[in-house]
Protein backbone atom coordinates (compact mmCIF):
# COMPACT_ATOMS: atom_id res chain seq x y z
CA UNK A 1 0.00 0.00 0.00
CA UNK A 2 1.21 3.50 -0.85
CA UNK A 3 -0.03 6.66 0.00
CA UNK A 4 -0.54 7.36 -3.65
CA UNK A 5 -2.99 4.31 -3.85
CA UNK A 6 -4.82 5.49 -0.90
CA UNK A 7 -5.56 8.76 -1.77
CA UNK A 8 -7.05 7.53 -5.23
CA UNK A 9 -9.01 5.46 -3.46
CA UNK A 10 -10.16 7.96 -1.44
CA UNK A 11 -10.10 10.60 -4.10
CA UNK A 12 -13.77 12.83 -3.43
CA UNK A 13 -14.57 9.81 -1.96
CA UNK A 14 -16.38 8.63 1.53
CA UNK A 15 -15.99 5.06 2.63
CA UNK A 16 -16.35 2.84 5.80
CA UNK A 17 -13.32 1.29 6.75
CA UNK A 18 -14.48 -2.30 5.62
CA UNK A 19 -14.45 -0.81 2.22
CA UNK A 20 -11.14 0.07 2.61
CA UNK A 21 -8.34 -2.74 1.35
CA UNK A 22 -5.74 -1.19 2.98
CA UNK A 23 -4.43 -0.99 6.95
CA UNK A 24 -6.85 1.28 8.49
CA UNK A 25 -3.72 2.00 10.96
CA UNK A 26 -1.60 2.91 8.31
CA UNK A 27 -4.44 5.52 7.01
CA UNK A 28 -5.24 7.00 10.22
CA UNK A 29 -1.21 8.40 9.70
CA UNK A 30 -1.68 10.11 7.28
CA UNK A 31 -2.76 14.01 7.42
CA UNK A 32 -4.94 14.15 4.17
CA UNK A 33 -7.27 11.38 4.87
CA UNK A 34 -10.04 12.87 6.70
CA UNK A 35 -11.97 10.31 9.64
CA UNK A 36 -15.59 11.00 11.07
CA UNK A 37 -18.29 9.47 13.09
CA UNK A 38 -20.68 7.98 10.60
CA UNK A 39 -23.56 9.16 12.94
CA UNK A 40 -23.99 11.54 15.22
CA UNK A 41 -27.07 10.75 17.33
CA UNK A 42 -29.95 10.75 14.81
CA UNK A 43 -28.00 12.06 12.03
CA UNK A 44 -26.33 10.12 9.19
CA UNK A 45 -23.43 11.89 7.94
CA UNK A 46 -23.64 9.31 4.40
CA UNK A 47 -27.27 9.99 3.65
CA UNK A 48 -28.30 12.59 5.58
CA UNK A 49 -31.04 10.26 7.44
CA UNK A 50 -33.01 12.56 10.80
CA UNK A 51 -35.99 10.28 10.92
CA UNK A 52 -35.25 8.62 14.49
CA UNK A 53 -37.50 5.72 13.24
CA UNK A 54 -35.59 4.98 10.34
CA UNK A 55 -32.34 3.91 12.35
CA UNK A 56 -32.26 0.41 14.25
CA UNK A 57 -30.31 -1.51 17.33
CA UNK A 58 -28.19 -4.08 17.82
CA UNK A 59 -25.75 -5.80 19.82
CA UNK A 60 -22.18 -4.87 17.83
CA UNK A 61 -19.32 -7.02 17.68
CA UNK A 62 -17.05 -4.44 16.14
CA UNK A 63 -17.22 -2.93 19.93
CA UNK A 64 -18.78 -5.25 21.92
CA UNK A 65 -21.64 -2.83 22.64
CA UNK A 66 -25.31 -1.77 21.97
CA UNK A 67 -24.63 0.40 18.53
CA UNK A 68 -27.59 1.94 16.38
CA UNK A 69 -27.15 2.28 12.36
CA UNK A 70 -28.87 3.83 9.88
CA UNK A 71 -31.43 1.74 8.01
CA UNK A 72 -32.14 4.44 4.95
CA UNK A 73 -28.44 3.71 3.58
CA UNK A 74 -27.79 0.12 4.93
CA UNK A 75 -27.98 -1.29 1.22
CA UNK A 76 -24.26 0.51 0.86
CA UNK A 77 -23.04 -1.64 4.11
CA UNK A 78 -23.98 -1.68 7.75
CA UNK A 79 -22.78 2.34 9.37
CA UNK A 80 -23.17 1.52 12.92
CA UNK A 81 -22.82 4.14 15.59
CA UNK A 82 -19.08 3.22 16.06
CA UNK A 83 -18.38 3.02 12.40
CA UNK A 84 -15.54 6.16 10.68
CA UNK A 85 -16.19 7.30 7.35
CA UNK A 86 -12.97 8.22 5.64
CA UNK A 87 -12.57 10.45 2.60
CA UNK A 88 -9.82 12.05 1.02
CA UNK A 89 -9.38 15.66 -1.18
CA UNK A 90 -10.73 15.57 -4.79
CA UNK A 91 -7.49 16.33 -6.96
CA UNK A 92 -8.29 17.67 -10.39
CA UNK A 93 -7.35 15.12 -13.79
CA UNK A 94 -6.57 18.30 -16.82
CA UNK A 95 -4.17 20.79 -16.32
CA UNK A 96 -5.52 23.97 -17.43
CA UNK A 97 -5.15 24.77 -21.21
CA UNK A 98 -6.83 27.01 -23.76
CA UNK A 99 -7.13 23.68 -26.13
CA UNK A 100 -10.45 23.03 -27.39
CA UNK A 101 -12.36 19.98 -26.15
CA UNK A 102 -15.58 20.40 -27.59
CA UNK A 103 -16.66 18.93 -30.98
CA UNK A 104 -20.10 19.46 -32.26
CA UNK A 105 -20.94 22.37 -34.80
CA UNK A 106 -24.82 22.56 -34.02
CA UNK A 107 -26.47 26.32 -34.45
CA UNK A 108 -27.51 27.92 -31.42
CA UNK A 109 -31.32 29.66 -31.55
CA UNK A 110 -30.62 32.74 -29.71
CA UNK A 111 -32.22 31.78 -27.16
CA UNK A 112 -30.16 29.00 -26.99
CA UNK A 113 -27.11 31.34 -27.25
CA UNK A 114 -27.75 33.71 -24.20
CA UNK A 115 -28.45 30.50 -22.03
CA UNK A 116 -25.19 28.98 -22.83
CA UNK A 117 -23.89 31.80 -22.24
CA UNK A 118 -25.37 32.37 -18.73
CA UNK A 119 -24.01 28.68 -18.28
CA UNK A 120 -20.23 29.96 -18.79
CA UNK A 121 -20.86 32.82 -16.26
CA UNK A 122 -22.36 30.81 -13.83
CA UNK A 123 -19.02 28.60 -14.14
CA UNK A 124 -16.90 31.29 -13.29
CA UNK A 125 -19.10 32.85 -10.80
CA UNK A 126 -19.13 29.56 -9.03
CA UNK A 127 -22.65 30.32 -8.64
CA UNK A 128 -26.43 28.22 -9.20
CA UNK A 129 -28.30 28.52 -12.07
CA UNK A 130 -31.75 27.14 -12.81
CA UNK A 131 -32.43 26.79 -16.92
CA UNK A 132 -36.11 26.32 -17.59
CA UNK A 133 -35.78 24.86 -20.56
CA UNK A 134 -39.18 23.91 -22.50
CA UNK A 135 -39.74 20.14 -23.93
CA UNK A 136 -37.59 19.62 -27.06
CA UNK A 137 -35.49 22.86 -26.57
CA UNK A 138 -32.19 20.98 -26.79
CA UNK A 139 -30.94 21.71 -23.35
CA UNK A 140 -27.86 19.47 -23.31
CA UNK A 141 -26.78 20.66 -26.41
CA UNK A 142 -26.74 24.69 -24.48
CA UNK A 143 -24.27 23.16 -21.57
CA UNK A 144 -21.44 21.91 -24.01
CA UNK A 145 -19.73 25.16 -24.56
CA UNK A 146 -19.85 25.52 -20.39
CA UNK A 147 -18.71 22.11 -20.23
CA UNK A 148 -15.70 23.14 -22.47
CA UNK A 149 -15.12 26.26 -20.72
CA UNK A 150 -14.75 23.79 -17.05
CA UNK A 151 -12.56 21.37 -18.69
CA UNK A 152 -10.25 23.84 -20.26
CA UNK A 153 -10.00 25.26 -16.08
CA UNK A 154 -8.87 21.58 -15.35
CA UNK A 155 -12.41 21.38 -13.70
CA UNK A 156 -14.04 18.27 -12.13
CA UNK A 157 -17.59 17.75 -13.58
CA UNK A 158 -20.79 15.60 -13.16
CA UNK A 159 -23.77 15.89 -15.09
CA UNK A 160 -26.78 13.88 -12.78
CA UNK A 161 -29.97 12.77 -13.24
CA UNK A 162 -32.29 10.96 -11.22
CA UNK A 163 -32.88 8.57 -14.05
CA UNK A 164 -31.28 5.52 -15.20
CA UNK A 165 -32.68 5.84 -18.42
CA UNK A 166 -31.19 9.71 -18.90
CA UNK A 167 -27.88 8.27 -17.91
CA UNK A 168 -28.46 5.73 -20.91
CA UNK A 169 -28.88 8.23 -22.85
CA UNK A 170 -26.93 11.52 -22.21
CA UNK A 171 -23.71 8.85 -22.41
CA UNK A 172 -22.42 8.91 -26.17
CA UNK A 173 -23.58 12.56 -26.91
CA UNK A 174 -21.01 13.65 -24.36
CA UNK A 175 -18.86 11.21 -25.74
CA UNK A 176 -19.78 12.37 -29.03
CA UNK A 177 -19.48 15.85 -28.05
CA UNK A 178 -16.15 15.54 -26.13
CA UNK A 179 -13.86 12.11 -27.84
CA UNK A 180 -11.16 13.41 -26.17
CA UNK A 181 -12.11 13.63 -22.54
CA UNK A 182 -12.50 9.89 -20.30
CA UNK A 183 -16.41 10.03 -19.26
CA UNK A 184 -17.47 7.51 -16.56
CA UNK A 185 -21.26 6.38 -16.18
CA UNK A 186 -22.50 5.72 -12.90
CA UNK A 187 -25.71 3.96 -12.52
CA UNK A 188 -27.61 0.93 -10.28
CA UNK A 189 -25.58 -2.37 -11.75
CA UNK A 190 -23.09 -0.19 -13.47
CA UNK A 191 -19.50 -1.46 -14.68
CA UNK A 192 -17.96 1.44 -14.04
CA UNK A 193 -16.57 1.55 -10.80
CA UNK A 194 -15.85 5.27 -9.36
CA UNK A 195 -12.98 6.35 -11.35
CA UNK A 196 -11.56 10.11 -11.25
CA UNK A 197 -12.77 11.02 -14.78
CA UNK A 198 -13.03 15.07 -16.38
CA UNK A 199 -16.36 14.28 -16.56
CA UNK A 200 -19.04 11.92 -14.51
CA UNK A 201 -22.21 11.10 -15.51
CA UNK A 202 -24.28 9.57 -12.72
CA UNK A 203 -27.41 9.22 -11.26
CA UNK A 204 -28.12 10.77 -8.22
CA UNK A 205 -28.31 7.60 -6.11
CA UNK A 206 -24.50 6.86 -7.23
CA UNK A 207 -23.46 10.41 -5.76
CA UNK A 208 -24.39 9.35 -2.55
CA UNK A 209 -20.68 8.01 -2.10
CA UNK A 210 -18.84 11.43 -3.04
CA UNK A 211 -17.40 13.71 -0.86
CA UNK A 212 -16.61 16.90 -1.83
CA UNK A 213 -15.16 15.88 -5.56
CA UNK A 214 -17.00 18.11 -8.08
CA UNK A 215 -16.16 21.83 -9.45
CA UNK A 216 -19.36 21.78 -11.29
CA UNK A 217 -22.53 19.40 -11.06
CA UNK A 218 -25.87 19.71 -13.46
CA UNK A 219 -28.41 18.36 -12.47
CA UNK A 220 -30.94 17.42 -15.01
CA UNK A 221 -34.80 16.86 -14.43
CA UNK A 222 -34.66 18.33 -10.93
CA UNK A 223 -38.21 17.59 -11.04
CA UNK A 224 -37.94 13.80 -11.60
CA UNK A 225 -38.87 10.80 -9.42
CA UNK A 226 -37.32 10.24 -6.95
CA UNK A 227 -35.30 13.16 -6.64
CA UNK A 228 -38.50 15.30 -5.89
CA UNK A 229 -39.15 13.70 -2.98
CA UNK A 230 -36.52 11.43 -1.51
CA UNK A 231 -34.46 13.80 0.85
CA UNK A 232 -31.48 11.68 1.01
CA UNK A 233 -30.62 12.54 -2.73
CA UNK A 234 -31.14 15.61 -2.65
CA UNK A 235 -28.27 15.10 0.22
CA UNK A 236 -26.27 13.56 -1.88
CA UNK A 237 -25.81 16.22 -4.32
CA UNK A 238 -25.32 18.60 -2.07
CA UNK A 239 -22.19 16.66 -0.56
CA UNK A 240 -21.29 15.53 -3.60
CA UNK A 241 -19.94 19.55 -4.60
CA UNK A 242 -16.77 20.83 -3.56
CA UNK A 243 -17.46 24.17 -0.79
CA UNK A 244 -16.88 26.41 -3.59
CA UNK A 245 -18.89 24.84 -6.98
CA UNK A 246 -20.72 25.74 -9.61
CA UNK A 247 -24.54 24.29 -9.33
CA UNK A 248 -26.83 24.03 -12.81
CA UNK A 249 -30.07 22.59 -12.55
CA UNK A 250 -32.12 21.85 -15.45
CA UNK A 251 -35.74 21.07 -16.04
CA UNK A 252 -38.91 22.09 -18.38
CA UNK A 253 -41.23 21.82 -15.45
CA UNK A 254 -38.63 23.43 -12.12
CA UNK A 255 -40.74 22.88 -8.75
CA UNK A 256 -41.69 26.12 -7.23
CA UNK A 257 -38.97 25.71 -4.02
CA UNK A 258 -36.22 26.45 -6.86
CA UNK A 259 -38.23 28.56 -9.31
CA UNK A 260 -38.62 31.46 -6.92
CA UNK A 261 -35.31 31.03 -4.64
CA UNK A 262 -33.88 34.35 -5.00
CA UNK A 263 -30.20 32.79 -4.65
CA UNK A 264 -30.51 31.05 -8.13
CA UNK A 265 -30.39 32.78 -11.05
CA UNK A 266 -32.78 32.31 -13.90
CA UNK A 267 -32.70 31.75 -17.54
CA UNK A 268 -35.82 30.79 -19.59
CA UNK A 269 -36.15 28.93 -22.88
CA UNK A 270 -39.49 29.08 -23.85
CA UNK A 271 -39.38 28.32 -27.57
CA UNK A 272 -38.48 24.68 -28.84
CA UNK A 273 -35.18 24.38 -31.04
CA UNK A 274 -37.40 24.42 -34.59
CA UNK A 275 -39.13 27.32 -33.08
CA UNK A 276 -42.61 26.32 -32.77
CA UNK A 277 -45.16 26.12 -29.50
CA UNK A 278 -45.55 23.70 -27.53
CA UNK A 279 -49.20 22.05 -28.76
CA UNK A 280 -51.86 22.59 -26.63
CA UNK A 281 -53.88 20.14 -25.21
CA UNK A 282 -57.64 19.41 -25.95
CA UNK A 283 -59.55 18.40 -23.27
CA UNK A 284 -62.41 16.54 -24.11
CA UNK A 285 -65.14 14.67 -21.62
CA UNK A 286 -65.82 11.02 -21.22
CA UNK A 287 -68.07 10.26 -18.50
CA UNK A 288 -67.33 7.13 -16.16
CA UNK A 289 -65.18 5.53 -18.59
CA UNK A 290 -63.68 3.07 -16.13
CA UNK A 291 -66.40 1.37 -15.10
CA UNK A 292 -67.40 0.91 -18.53
CA UNK A 293 -63.79 -0.45 -19.57
CA UNK A 294 -63.07 -2.41 -16.48
CA UNK A 295 -66.66 -4.12 -16.39
CA UNK A 296 -67.65 -4.54 -19.81
CA UNK A 297 -64.28 -4.14 -21.86
CA UNK A 298 -65.67 -0.97 -23.31
CA UNK A 299 -63.17 1.01 -24.93
CA UNK A 300 -64.10 4.67 -24.85
CA UNK A 301 -65.77 5.52 -28.34
CA UNK A 302 -63.85 9.05 -28.46
CA UNK A 303 -60.44 7.50 -27.65
CA UNK A 304 -61.02 4.89 -30.20
CA UNK A 305 -61.87 7.93 -32.89
CA UNK A 306 -58.87 9.37 -31.97
CA UNK A 307 -56.87 6.38 -31.97
CA UNK A 308 -58.13 5.00 -35.54
CA UNK A 309 -57.74 9.27 -36.80
CA UNK A 310 -54.24 9.22 -36.09
CA UNK A 311 -53.23 5.89 -37.61
CA UNK A 312 -55.35 7.07 -40.82
CA UNK A 313 -53.34 10.02 -40.80
CA UNK A 314 -50.00 7.36 -40.99
CA UNK A 315 -49.47 9.00 -37.33
CA UNK A 316 -48.07 7.35 -34.04
CA UNK A 317 -50.85 7.51 -30.94
CA UNK A 318 -49.42 6.89 -27.74
CA UNK A 319 -52.29 6.24 -25.19
CA UNK A 320 -50.94 7.53 -21.12
CA UNK A 321 -53.32 5.37 -18.62
CA UNK A 322 -53.23 5.92 -14.66
CA UNK A 323 -52.48 2.30 -13.92
CA UNK A 324 -51.95 -1.71 -14.65
CA UNK A 325 -55.26 -2.45 -15.42
CA UNK A 326 -56.49 -0.11 -17.41
CA UNK A 327 -53.57 -0.60 -19.87
CA UNK A 328 -53.86 -4.29 -19.89
CA UNK A 329 -57.37 -3.77 -21.08
CA UNK A 330 -56.76 -1.20 -23.57
CA UNK A 331 -53.56 -3.69 -24.81
CA UNK A 332 -56.42 -6.76 -25.43
CA UNK A 333 -59.26 -4.47 -27.06
CA UNK A 334 -57.33 -2.19 -29.61
CA UNK A 335 -56.03 -4.22 -32.32
CA UNK A 336 -51.72 -4.00 -33.12
CA UNK A 337 -51.26 -2.20 -29.70
CA UNK A 338 -48.95 -2.97 -26.57
CA UNK A 339 -48.92 -1.86 -23.68
CA UNK A 340 -45.33 -0.85 -21.23
CA UNK A 341 -45.14 -0.18 -17.91
CA UNK A 342 -41.69 0.37 -15.64
CA UNK A 343 -41.31 -3.19 -14.34
CA UNK A 344 -42.20 -4.41 -17.97
CA UNK A 345 -38.77 -6.85 -19.12
CA UNK A 346 -39.17 -5.69 -22.89
CA UNK A 347 -40.24 -2.35 -22.50
CA UNK A 348 -37.31 -0.97 -24.26
CA UNK A 349 -37.93 -3.55 -26.83
CA UNK A 350 -41.37 -2.79 -27.19
CA UNK A 351 -40.68 0.99 -27.57
CA UNK A 352 -37.97 0.37 -30.44
CA UNK A 353 -40.73 -1.36 -32.17
CA UNK A 354 -43.36 1.38 -32.13
CA UNK A 355 -40.92 4.04 -33.23
CA UNK A 356 -40.05 1.61 -36.23
CA UNK A 357 -43.53 1.39 -36.91
CA UNK A 358 -44.02 -2.19 -36.05
CA UNK A 359 -46.36 -1.54 -33.82
CA UNK A 360 -49.71 0.85 -34.97
CA UNK A 361 -50.44 2.15 -31.11
CA UNK A 362 -48.40 2.34 -27.63
CA UNK A 363 -50.00 2.36 -24.43
CA UNK A 364 -48.45 3.44 -21.56
CA UNK A 365 -47.87 4.65 -17.89
CA UNK A 366 -46.49 7.33 -16.96
CA UNK A 367 -42.81 5.93 -17.17
CA UNK A 368 -42.73 7.54 -20.61
CA UNK A 369 -43.64 11.00 -19.88
CA UNK A 370 -40.40 11.72 -19.84
CA UNK A 371 -36.80 11.49 -22.03
CA UNK A 372 -38.63 10.03 -25.15
CA UNK A 373 -38.53 11.80 -27.98
CA UNK A 374 -40.56 10.04 -30.96
CA UNK A 375 -41.57 11.70 -34.55
CA UNK A 376 -45.01 11.46 -35.95
CA UNK A 377 -46.97 10.87 -32.83
CA UNK A 378 -49.94 12.25 -31.24
CA UNK A 379 -50.55 11.75 -27.53
CA UNK A 380 -53.88 11.09 -25.56
CA UNK A 381 -54.04 10.82 -21.94
CA UNK A 382 -57.07 8.29 -20.29
CA UNK A 383 -58.29 9.20 -16.89
CA UNK A 384 -56.46 12.78 -16.78
CA UNK A 385 -58.37 13.41 -13.99
CA UNK A 386 -56.57 10.50 -12.02
CA UNK A 387 -54.33 12.04 -8.86
CA UNK A 388 -50.79 10.41 -10.88
CA UNK A 389 -51.79 12.95 -13.44
CA UNK A 390 -50.31 16.46 -12.23
CA UNK A 391 -49.66 19.50 -13.38
CA UNK A 392 -46.04 18.41 -14.21
CA UNK A 393 -46.59 14.95 -15.42
CA UNK A 394 -49.58 16.42 -18.03
CA UNK A 395 -46.87 18.94 -19.07
CA UNK A 396 -44.00 16.48 -19.84
CA UNK A 397 -46.56 14.30 -21.64
CA UNK A 398 -47.67 17.08 -23.49
CA UNK A 399 -44.22 17.80 -24.57
CA UNK A 400 -44.00 14.37 -25.97
CA UNK A 401 -45.53 15.62 -29.54
CA UNK A 402 -44.11 17.84 -31.94
CA UNK A 403 -40.48 17.74 -31.12
CA UNK A 404 -38.42 17.50 -34.54
CA UNK A 405 -37.73 19.40 -37.41
CA UNK A 406 -39.88 17.33 -39.62
CA UNK A 407 -42.39 17.48 -37.56
CA UNK A 408 -43.03 20.32 -34.94
CA UNK A 409 -46.57 19.62 -33.93
CA UNK A 410 -49.54 16.81 -33.72
CA UNK A 411 -52.38 16.20 -31.12
CA UNK A 412 -52.96 16.26 -27.29
CA UNK A 413 -55.64 15.15 -25.96
CA UNK A 414 -56.78 14.89 -22.22
CA UNK A 415 -59.87 12.62 -21.76
CA UNK A 416 -61.17 12.85 -18.55
CA UNK A 417 -64.67 12.66 -16.32
CA UNK A 418 -64.11 16.07 -14.52
CA UNK A 419 -62.00 18.53 -15.45
CA UNK A 420 -59.11 18.61 -12.27
CA UNK A 421 -56.83 21.97 -10.89
CA UNK A 422 -53.80 19.96 -12.00
CA UNK A 423 -55.42 20.13 -15.78
CA UNK A 424 -56.32 23.64 -15.65
CA UNK A 425 -52.64 24.48 -14.30
CA UNK A 426 -50.57 22.42 -17.09
CA UNK A 427 -52.82 24.56 -19.43
CA UNK A 428 -52.14 27.37 -17.92
CA UNK A 429 -48.61 26.08 -17.62
CA UNK A 430 -48.14 25.63 -21.61
CA UNK A 431 -50.21 29.25 -22.28
CA UNK A 432 -47.99 30.84 -20.47
CA UNK A 433 -44.60 29.12 -22.05
CA UNK A 434 -45.86 29.36 -25.21
CA UNK A 435 -47.07 33.60 -24.46
CA UNK A 436 -43.10 33.94 -22.99
CA UNK A 437 -41.94 32.61 -26.68
CA UNK A 438 -43.67 35.06 -28.79
CA UNK A 439 -46.66 32.84 -29.30
CA UNK A 440 -50.48 34.18 -28.36
ZN1 LIG B 1 -27.75 6.60 6.31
Amino acid sequence: MTEHEILALLNGIRLLADEIPFDIQEINKLGLIKKELGLNNYNCLRCGNNDKNKFGKHFCLRCNNICYYCKNCIMMGKLSSCSELYSGPSTNTLEPTNKNYLNYDGEFTDEQKTASTKVIETIKQKSQLLIWAVCGAGKTEIIFPGLNFALQKGLNICLATPRTDVVHELTPRLKKAFPEIEITSLFGGSENKYKNSPITISTTHQLLRFYKKFDVLILDEIDAFPYNYDKSLQYAVNNARKDDSTFIMLSATPPNSINYNQQINKVIIPKRYHGNPLPLPKLEWIGDWEKSLLTKNNVPKKLQDFIEHSIREGRKPIVFVPNIPIGSVLQDKISESKFVYSSHENRKRIVEEFKEGKLKCLITTTILERGVTIPFVDVAVLGADDEIFNETALVQIAGRVGRKKEDTSGRVIFFHNGKTNEILKSIKHIKKINRLGGFE
